[in-house]
């Protein structure tokens, strides 16, 4: 089984975390450098 893994769009680091958003669904916060967005690397 592997899991989901998320890329930072913007220093393409792959610390993101989700956060549940309230209207537009989940957003991703990057706990490299702050990012926060609904807009990241997926590779499944
Ligand atoms: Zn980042």
């Amino acid at each position: 089984m592997s899991e989901k893994r998320l890329y930072c769009p913007k220093c393409e680091g792959n610390n993101i975390v989700p956060e549940a958003g309230f209207i537009t669904g989940y957003k991703y916060r990057c706990r490299d450098c702050g990012y926060v967005g609904v807009l990241v690397y997926q590779d499944e």
